[in-house]
């Protein structure tokens, strides 16, 4: 069970959290969603999703459009609001998909965001 509670995902790559950032700020007003992709328990890239909505924040993810990649462990979106507590609606896309989430908020700069885990948890990510 000890093992079981080390999380599997434990660090960001700073190039990904600034890439985030720059997303959010293309997309605003609208939202910017993606799904993270991790290697060694850093996570290295954000993936794009075809056809995902945006604008509505309703935790609007198509997950039958999700890839089959286990190397995708979350997802990550943009509040444009100075908020990055993850919704109601959030944490329930949460539960259904992935342990490692994040959320960004305005001004989207390196202390904007937040990660939680699937129960809307707060976690500790590393920047690496
Ligand atoms: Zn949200």
């Amino acid at each position: 069970m000890t093992e079981g509670k080390r999380r599997k995902i434990w660090g960001i790559e700073q190039d990904v959290l600034d890439m985030i950032n720059e997303a959010a700020k293309d997309t605003y007003p609208d939202e910017f969603l993606a799904t993270l992709r991790a290697e060694k328990g850093i996570v290295t890239e954000i993936l794009l999703l075809p056809g995902t909505l945006s604008g509505e924040h309703s935790g609007t993810f198509h997950l039958h459009m999700l890839p089959i990649d286990l190397s995708v462990v979350g997802t990550v979106h943009s509040h444009p609001s100075f908020s990055n507590m993850p919704s109601e609606a959030d944490i329930s896309l949460f539960g259904r998909f992935g342990n490692t989430h994040i959320i960004t908020c305005i001004p989207f700069d390196k202390r904007s965001w937040k990660a939680y885990d699937y129960n809307g948890d707060e976690i500790e990510l590393e920047v690496v």
